[in-house]
């Protein structure tokens, strides 16, 4: 088809091949037939308790804003002030000029955080997992992934080339079996230190002295457990009391617990040099905004001290597993504000997160590939800003719709 430009010189519009429309139709056709089809919602304001959603206000169930810090007034404000010191975009990458003070200071208040001798920061988690696992390995190594890791650690397991294996979730006798076979290889055991769409926490203690043991390296992804757990946030480490040498690699992501946006890689010296030089998803890419890199300084520190909003969500998370056990609901054993209420079929998830938006709450349907076949669940998150009542209402509407549908 020929098409005018606006200077009036016809070109050519590119469209796609006809060869592709039918894989596009099946496929389309086959998610809307299996209730796996997704779409965006329009959310017209910040995140918090109540969304603006499609034009109604609903009280936020799903949400990765734990602490209730995407929207606080110091970090929105250190974003501005950020942003009339260094402008807005970062200009280029960190290895050309995009690597700012602001970067650098948040660098050296994660490491100081997390105990780790030095940190660097990536774009995001998905980044972060691709990068650091694809520049540790490759042919001839081997990683080896809990079965119900974050999909950026797998894409980063596969993406590396290395022999790639999965062990049943939690399942370190299983784990040790598969350690043994490749006795002569690397090998890089790696697992989410909370597990995203369950809650439950990986068993950091086991694996830290098995792969000890086995001479492996373990890479442990706290995405959802830094700003969280621990008195101080400092995640799944500090709940179960590890130094920061029972690990060889921590990931943490910004855009959860710390409101913001970003993640980053936590080691030893060697390593992030070796990163800086090797990590392909660092190298050649845009450094994050650095005014994001003054927001997120500012959001750590109020995750470090005010320990309030994990007692909080701790309190929070207890009154939700009372009141949903008192009402029989199949939720899972998770001590975490990640609340899973398990329904099998994605049908039955789509229908109960679809009753309880008519009475006003937001809670996401989970469902394949997500989460494995036949384990389709509404995932139930709090944030440090959710009131008590709020979370009875909660039980009573899942309630009511479970008994209902
Ligand atoms: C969310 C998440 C990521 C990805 O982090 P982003 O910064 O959102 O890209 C990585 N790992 C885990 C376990 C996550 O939950």
């Amino acid at each position: 088809m020929l098409l005018r430009s606006g200077i009036g010189i016809p070109t050519r519009s590119i469209v796609i091949p006809a060869m592709f429309h039918p894989t596009f139709e099946n496929h389309l056709k086959t998610l809307e037939r299996q209730s796996l089809y997704r779409s965006r919602q329009i959310n017209a304001g910040p995140q918090g308790i109540h969304v603006d959603v499609d034009g109604r206000r609903l009280v936020n169930f799903c949400s990765n804003d734990y602490l209730g810090l995407a929207n606080h007034p110091a970090v929105v404000k250190a974003l501005q002030l950020g942003a009339d010191r260094y402008g807005v975009g970062s200009g280029s990458a960190h290895l050309i000029t995009g690597h700012c003070s602001a970067h650098h200071a948040l660098e050296e208040e994660l490491a100081a955080f997390t105990g780790f001798a030095r940190v660097l920061l990536f774009s995001t988690g998905y980044m972060a997992n691709l990068g650091v696992i694809s520049a540790l390995l490759g042919k001839g190594d081997r990683v080896l992934q809990d079965r119900l890791n974050h999909a950026s650690l797998l894409d980063g397991g596969l993406l590396s080339g290395a022999q790639f294996k999965r062990y049943p979730h939690a399942d370190l006798t299983a784990l040790a079996e598969i350690l043994s076979q490749g006795r002569e290889a690397r090998q890089l055991v790696v697992s989410d230190g909370v597990f995203s769409m369950d809650g439950d926490l990986a068993d950091v203690p086991g694996l830290s002295r098995l792969c000890e043991s086995r001479d492996a390296g373990l890479l442990v992804d706290d995405a959802h457990g830094l700003g969280v757990l621990g008195h101080h946030g400092r995640g799944v480490l500090e709940h179960f009391k590890l130094g920061p040498g029972s690990v060889s690699v921590l990931v943490g992501t910004l855009g959860k617990a710390f409101g913001t946006f970003g993640a980053f890689v936590a080691g030893s010296d060697q390593l992030i040099e070796y990163l800086i030089q090797r990590a392909r998803t660092y190298i050649y890419t845009t450094a994050i905004p650095p005014s994001l890199a003054e927001a997120t300084r500012v959001s750590l520190d109020l995750a470090q001290r005010e320990s309030w909003r994990r007692e909080k969500l701790s309190l929070l998370v207890q009154r939700f597993r009372g009141r949903a056990l008192e009402r029989d609901l199949p939720i899972l054993e998770s001590r975490t504000p990640i609340q899973p209420v398990l329904l099998g079929e994605s049908r039955r998830a789509i229908e109960i997160a679809d009753r309880l938006r008519r009475k006003g709450i937001l809670v996401m349907p989970i469902r394949p590939p997500t989460v494995p076949e036949g384990s389709a669940r509404l995932r139930v998150t709090f944030s440090a800003l959710h009131e008590e009542t709020q979370i009875d209402w909660l039980v009573e509407e899942i309630s009511d719709a479970l008994t209902n549908s």
